[in-house]
């Protein structure tokens, strides 16, 4: 008998260090910049994605430059361009202001829509454990209908960023299949990131995509990945330490 209480203790010792070891891997959310920092026009960071890549396999983002916008999923990571077109993203490319996790999804639904962008964020909304953890969200399937948006590269002085999106492109891509690579953010982050939703879209073709303006889901499926660990990465260059974005309060 006492044997095998000495067994049960080896097994149950060996399945807490196995999910210590899965939390220090999977729930951590890496982040360059901060969005603050983003709006007033700092679009000039030092982390490349090769860097990037080892901090996670999901995301989003932009480049240097403000040089459109950045949606990554299973290790691939894309540049949506002011003309509509995806490209990979070189692991020599740099960004500015980039958000990645390893991807695991805690909680896994599926749905078919039609359903209206902001009611599928109420019904993500419904899913969450806590309002006061963050969430890495992946929707891929059939959309009834998708409208993104992409920014043109800037030069210096660099413009902030609500000048830049009145020159956005705006595309919509009717009824296409993709994937969103998502995230939401409690608001007591905000001005660190973007409090609430925001995503990203790829379409499966990868051949364009861009920030999730508006959408209706068809038939998908919503993966939802818990995150309570958060490490930001300040740039190194000028554009950001020199930059005024003390009043994080105004986003
Ligand atoms: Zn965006």
């Amino acid at each position: 008998m006492k044997y095998i209480n000495a067994f049960i203790l080896v097994v149950l010792f060996s399945f807490i260090g196995a999910s210590l070891h899965a939390r220090e891997k999977g729930e951590t959310v890496f982040q360059t910049s901060t969005l603050s920092a983003l709006m007033e026009g700092v679009y000039e960071g030092n982390t490349t994605f090769g860097e990037l890549k080892k901090e996670g396999d999901f995301g989003l983002g932009t480049l240097n430059g403000l040089d459109g916008e950045m949606v990554g999923f299973g290790g691939k990571f894309y540049q949506i361009t002011s003309d509509g077109k995806a490209n990979e993203i070189p692991d020599d490319a740099v960004t500015p202001f980039a958000v990645v996790t390893f991807f695991e999804a805690d909680k896994t639904v599926s749905i078919d829509g039609p359903l209206e962008c902001s009611d599928l964020e109420k019904y993500i909304l419904s899913l969450l454990p806590s309002d006061n953890i963050f969430y890495a969200i992946k929707i891929d399937g059939r959309f009834e209908s998708m409208k993104t948006r992409s920014v043109p590269k800037q030069s210096e002085p660099f413009p902030p960023l609500a000048e830049v999106v009145k020159k956005e492109s705006v595309f919509e891509l009717g009824s296409v299949e993709g994937t969103i690579a998502g995230y939401w953010f409690p608001e007591y982050l905000s001005g660190v990131n973007a409090a609430g939703f925001h995503f990203h879209f790829l379409t499966a073709d990868e051949k364009t995509g861009g920030h999730v303006l508006d959408c209706k889901a068809g038939k998908v499926r919503i993966g939802i990945d818990y995150n309570d660990d958060l490490q930001i990465s300040l740039p190194k260059t000028e554009n950001f330490l020199d930059a005024d974005i003390s009043d994080a309060s105004k986003h």
